[in-house]
């Protein structure tokens, strides 16, 4: 089912005398989310991701705006009226129930028509429990289980009323990497399995490219950019988008156009087209450098790091924001690791101008 948000909007009273102004958690959020598609809702701490997903859920009421589920306005609908499985950080599982009680528990609360038997109850949880893999386990308690097993009960436990929408709350953040990992492509299946509109809230913004079907980028309640993650990755509407997303992250320099040219200090790195001269912020995505021996960018080599299928080639230059500079070179070529400066050409499309004071994305054309 899809969902409508229109000028979705929630503010908060300042916490206290020092900071009275008020938080705009979530400003205006104006988007659809298809149905059956797994949305990435993306930023940093703080940004309102959680705050989006509450009002969504109708654990929290907007201060304006209408929220649609389908045709449905549900703006005013109770939670437990809106067909939600929800996910938390902190599984937030029965410790003193076993995995079969705790998938059980939703429907324990059934009443009139919607009341089920045992036998109904616990049909329907292990249907939910082979979803996420657990109908071995169902006798074990929580304290019984792996960090991954009782994320997956709680994802069953959300699953178990076969919601129309299913929103996870940073589901990952307490697992360690290797299960993260595992984890992440499990809620991946699951979701192609049921074909639930699923809404995932992380700060992370690999777990968010990885997973996603479509990305929503946020800061400070603002939706900054919607998209697939790699058009996304490749076309950041401004600095904040394009800083946020990748690993490495990208190169930030204070440069010029000067006559058609992109200048880096010195340097003219680049010609260009159809843009005025001034002052800009370079983006250099790691892989946008080309080591070339006469190349227009000369940097100082701190240090190489060969990882595998890559070689990482560490610098700095005077120009370059970031305390040092980050390129991905193909492990083919041989960069020698005592020279003292290293050359770059620079690839145009993984380049990309900035406006100096709002980072907005200043369009050119390589030439
Ligand atoms: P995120 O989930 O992205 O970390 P939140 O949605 O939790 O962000 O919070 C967004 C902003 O709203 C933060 O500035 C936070 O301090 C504020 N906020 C969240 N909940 C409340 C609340 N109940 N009362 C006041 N301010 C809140
Ligand atoms: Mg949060």
């Amino acid at each position: 089912m899809k969902i409508v948000l229109q000028n979705l909007t929630k503010k908060f009273p300042g916490r206290s005398k020092k900071s009275p102004g008020e938080v705009i958690a979530v400003n205006d959020f104006t988007f659809e989310i298809p149905d059956g598609k797994l949305i990435g809702l993306l930023g940093p701490s703080g940004c309102g991701k959680s705050t989006a997903l509450n009002l969504i859920c109708g654990l929290q009421k907007p201060t304006s705006g209408k929220i649609f589920f389908g045709e449905d306005d549900v703006t005013d609908l109770p939670p437990e009226y809106r067909g939600v499985g929800l996910v938390f950080q902190n599984y937030a599982l029965y410790p003193h129930l076993t995995v079969l009680k705790n998938i059980t528990f939703p429907l324990e609360n059934l009443r009139g028509a919607d009341r089920l038997s045992k036998e109904e109850m616990e049909k329907k949880a292990l249907e939910a429990a082979k979803l996420v893999q657990l109908e071995g386990l169902m006798d074990r308690r929580p304290s019984e289980l792996s960090g991954g097993q009782q994320q997956r009960v709680a994802i069953a436990r959300a699953l178990v009323k076969t919601p129309r929408v299913l929103l996870l709350d940073e589901p990952l953040s307490n697992l360690d990497a290797r299960l993260r990992l595992q984890t992440r492509e499990e809620i991946r299946r699951i979701q192609r399995q049921t074909g639930v509109t699923t809404i995932f809230v992380t700060h992370d913004q690999e777990e968010a490219m990885s997973i996603s079907d479509m990305i929503v980028v946020m800061k400070e309640g603002v939706v900054q950019q919607i998209g697939k993650p790699q058009e996304v990755y490749d076309e950041p509407v401004n600095l904040f988008v394009a800083r946020f997303l990748g690993t490495p992250p990208i190169n930030i320099f204070r440069g010029r156009v000067s006559g058609s040219r992109l200048c880096i200090g010195e340097e003219s790195v680049l010609p260009l087209q159809n843009i005025p001269d001034q002052e800009v912020t370079v983006g250099i995505r790691p892989e946008g450098f080309l080591l070339q021996k006469d190349g227009p960018l000369t940097c100082r080599l701190t240090r190489v790091e060969v990882m595998g299928r890559d070689v990482s080639v560490v610098s700095t230059h005077p120009c370059s924001e970031n305390v040092s500079i980050r390129s991905i070179i193909n492990a083919e070529t041989k960069v020698d690791p005592d020279a003292q400066n290293v050359c770059f050409a620079l690839k145009p499309h993984k380049l990309y101008l900035f406006h100096p004071r709002t980072g907005e994305r200043i369009p050119f054309t390589a030439g």
